[in-house]
C-alpha cells in the first residue's frame, strides 16, 4: 500500500471521517483514505471453509 501526506482537506472513503493536510493518507479504489484506515480487502470475510477472501464475483477456493 502507497501512502503520502494528504496535501488537502478530504473525506476519508473508509471511515468517512474527515482528512486533514498533513495526514497520512492512501487510496483506497481511487477515493482517498486515512493511512491507518482497513482497505476493504481487510474488512472483507474470508470464507470459513477455505478461508479464502472471496473475489469481486464472489468466488473463493470453494469455487474451484
Ligand atoms: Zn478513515
Ligand atoms: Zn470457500
Amino acid at each position: 500500500m502507497r501512502t503520502f501526506e494528504a496535501r488537502y482537506a478530504g473525506r476519508c472513503g473508509v471511515c468517512d471521517e474527515r482528512i486533514r493536510p498533513g495526514d497520512d493518507a492512501t487510496y483506497v479504489e481511487d477515493e482517498i483514505a486515512h493511512a491507518t484506515c482497513p482497505t476493504p480487502t481487510v474488512l472483507a470475510n474470508p470464507c470459513s471453509r477455505c478461508w479464502m477472501v472471496p473475489a469481486a464475483n464472489g468466488q473463493c477456493g470453494c469455487d474451484e
